[in-house]
């Protein structure tokens, strides 16, 4: 006999039954449920096991592992971050996620994480801008129209009212990609050829660009009075994406110091440089903007909460639907005790 038990078996969502799910959903509708979801969770942050995430840093990239914890539920992602990658026909960023139940230490769900980081980074960026941008913007800039744009015009047209969105890459065939991609949407779409046309008129700027190295993707001059930006493509040691003036004038929101100061916009100021957390902003314990001329910026690298809240959310979704397929992933011995007596079911 080598069929295991149920309790065994762990529903699995691969990347097609993501694709899926989120049609099935909707993808406003999920940018808005993992809004959600991030807030319940940043609402309740100080249950939560944090640390920095682990990186294995390399020439070409790092690989990641994120984990944390509420005490009833842990999570974990594994993230790869290899810019050089798109040149090859592979992806920038790609991972997958586990959940597990704290009182058995037994998985409940493992799941595919590319599209799952998209969302949820797109979502997090909807969670700063709603609480950190003018109730009034309607215009966004997005620098950097590879694979997690569309998902950042997206959560913010869903959740924060965006209507325009101007586009900017260094290649224009990025940008082609993503107006291609928006069409459709409901959002207003202008391509632009330089990064001063495309802040013209912004209300939010998102950077997402791929590139290890310190860049100036903005420079200071560039930031008009009030404007928030969702800086999000700088998330490793090494990897900036704005000029340091902008990170001096800017009042900066973070997600967790004790990461974002290793990887963040924040790494190029002095190691007190002054930050806010977020959940703080959120929660009413801390001052978000403080004035419309204001500029806020939320540096944004993707913390392990975020994965947790988003891995929350595919766990529940899924039960009772087709979207998932139930692995043979724990071992079961009929006697716990008995893992060789288990062996022996397969014995031909
Ligand atoms: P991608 O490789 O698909 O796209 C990056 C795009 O940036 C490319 O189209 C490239 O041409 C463009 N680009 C590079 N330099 C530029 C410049 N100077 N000006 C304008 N455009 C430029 O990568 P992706 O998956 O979209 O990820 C983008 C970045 O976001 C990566 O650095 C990734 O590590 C980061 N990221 C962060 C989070 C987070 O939680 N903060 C989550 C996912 C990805």
């Amino acid at each position: 006999m080598t069929t295991p038990s149920k309790l065994a078996l762990v529903p699995f969502v691969s990347v097609d039954n993501m694709m899926r799910l989120t049609h099935h959903i909707g993808i406003e509708n999920v940018m808005r449920d993992l809004t959600d979801y991030i807030e319940d969770d940043f609402a309740r942050w100080e249950m939560f096991d944090k640390t920095p995430r682990v990186g294995s840093h390399s020439e070409v990239g790092v690989i990641e592992l994120m984990p944390t914890s509420d005490g009833e539920l842990y999570g974990f992602k594994y993230v790869n971050g290899h810019p050089k990658n798109m040149k090859e026909g592979l992806q920038t960023v790609t991972g997958f996620g586990v959940l597990a139940d704290v009182y058995s230490g037994y998985p409940v769900l493992l799941s595919e994480m590319t599209l799952l980081t998209a969302l949820r980074t797109a979502a997090t960026s909807a969670v700063a801008t709603k609480h950190l941008a003018r109730k009034d913007s309607k215009t966004m800039a997005m620098i950097g129209n590879g694979s997690q744009s569309e998902f950042q015009c997206l959560a913010l047209k869903a959740v924060c009212g965006i209507e325009n969105v101007r586009l900017f890459d260094i290649d224009p065939a990025a940008t082609a990609k993503a107006m291609a991609n928006l069409a459709g949407s409901g959002l207003k779409l202008t391509a632009c050829k330089t990064i001063e046309e495309v802040v013209s008129g912004a209300d939010v700027i998102t950077t997402a660009t791929a590139d290890k190295d310190m860049q100036t993707i903005l420079t200071d001059n560039l930031v008009g009075a009030g404007v928030h930006i969702n800086a999000i493509g700088g998330d490793c040691p090494g990897k900036t994406e704005l000029h340091r003036d902008i990170v001096a004038r800017a009042s900066v929101f973070v997600e967790y110091p004790p990461q974002t100061r290793i990887e963040g916009e924040i790494q190029q100021m002095d190691p007190d440089h002054p930050v806010t957390e977020l959940w703080q902003v959120m929660t009413g314990k801390a001052d978000g903007r403080r004035s419309a001329s204001e500029v806020t910026l939320f540096d944004g690298v993707g913390f392990a909460i975020e994965d947790f809240s988003a891995l929350r959310y595919v766990h529940q979704q899924i039960k009772g639907t087709p979207f998932y397929k139930d692995l043979d992933f724990v071992a079961d011995p009929d006697d716990p005790r008995d893992l060789f007596g288990m062996l022996q079911r397969a014995k031909p």
